[in-house]
């Protein structure tokens, strides 16, 4: 199907990837793929595949490529994909764009939006959130759902994930650095690229990125 809408968001770690991406996915309805979520369900799981991915994720390294590749191939095939989808977490490396060039064929990656924002500012959100385990809603360590520790969206338990403590934030934040950012040329050499203020409210970050596809004739 040519007429597919695939969006990349890129950006670090509590850049906001996962808010925005999961309004676009729902306002265009497209389908929301996170790697991380996908992840974080199968150690939820306790799947064998859980079983393999918790260590490394706990201590903020990188999965294999093989791996997310796999999954982001068998996520395309679920029927809310058809439209195409919002990759949020996925690619992070050249060899992940690289296989997500592959597997999307003709369809292609229509718009790479680079969220920006100051490293002082993602370490303090990243130390400071807390999500549902249930519904995988964020929340601030301040809110009353992560205070009560019940998610008011869903009933769940309001956590604080393994790898939003210091020495993982630091590792992963590093390994965007290293892995992820050369991503940022590899969608402006082929036109792509987006920068957008990611340090404003969630509203003017989705308008901003609404009107960067409109430009395009994508919205
Ligand atoms: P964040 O971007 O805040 O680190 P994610 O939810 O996107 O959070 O990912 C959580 C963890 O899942 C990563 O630290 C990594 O261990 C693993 N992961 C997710 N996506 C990928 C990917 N595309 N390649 C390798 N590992 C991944
Ligand atoms: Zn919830």
């Amino acid at each position: 199907m040519a007429g597919q809408l695939n969006l990349v968001l890129l950006g670090k770690q509590g850049a906001g990837k996962g808010t925005q991406s999961t309004r676009l996915a729902e306002r265009f309805q497209l389908a929301h793929i996170s790697t991380g979520d996908i992840l974080r369900a199968a150690v939820k799981a306790g799947s064998p595949l859980g079983l393999e991915v918790k260590a490394v994720m706990d201590a903020g390294g990188l999965v294999s490529d093989e791996l997310v590749i796999r999954l982001v191939e068998e996520r395309y095939q679920a029927p809310d994909a058809a439209r195409g989808g919002l990759l949020d977490g996925f690619p992070r490396t050249l060899a992940q764009a690289e296989a997500l060039e592959a597997l999307l064929g003709e369809n292609g990656v229509k718009l790479c939006v680079n969220l920006e924002v100051p490293i002082d500012l993602v370490t303090q959100r990243l130390s400071s959130r807390r999500v549902c385990q249930n519904c995988g809603t964020n929340y601030r360590d301040s809110d009353e759902s992560a205070i009560s520790g019940v998610c008011a969206k869903c009933g769940g338990h309001v956590v604080q994930r393994s790898d939003d403590r210091p020495e993982a934030i630091r590792q992963r934040l590093e390994f965007y650095e290293r892995d992820t950012e050369p991503l940022l040329d590899f969608y402006a050499a082929r036109g792509l690229l987006v920068s957008v203020n990611g340090d404003q409210s969630p509203d003017e970050v989705t308008s901003d990125i609404v009107a960067a596809m409109h430009e395009r004739g994508l919205a």
